[in-house]
């Protein structure tokens, strides 16, 4: 299982943040690849958010996985 790596949280934060579609999400973790920053795994393979709002510098590659997520079940909304 992995977890979210804690980093420290650096940069301006943005008023978005991850959530997933639990239905629509098969659990391959490709979004925990490509922002492994905020995504981390439980041990079946689905994503484990750390809730918090993205920051700037991320949300660059957040919107990569948003977009890469196969099902489209991984989604940025307001917080
Ligand atoms: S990339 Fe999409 S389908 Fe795959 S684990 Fe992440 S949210 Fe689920």
């Amino acid at each position: 299982m992995s977890q979210v790596r804690q980093a420290p949280v650096s940069g301006r934060r943005v008023a978005q943040r991850l959530a997933v579609d639990w239905i629509a999400c098969d659990g391959r973790g490709l979004c925990a690849e490509l922002l492994p920053e905020r995504v981390g795994l439980d041990e079946w393979g689905y994503p484990v958010l750390d809730g918090q709002a993205l920051t700037a510098d991320l949300l660059p590659d957040a919107r990569r996985a948003v977009a890469a997520c196969p099902k489209l079940a991984l989604r940025l909304q307001p917080c």
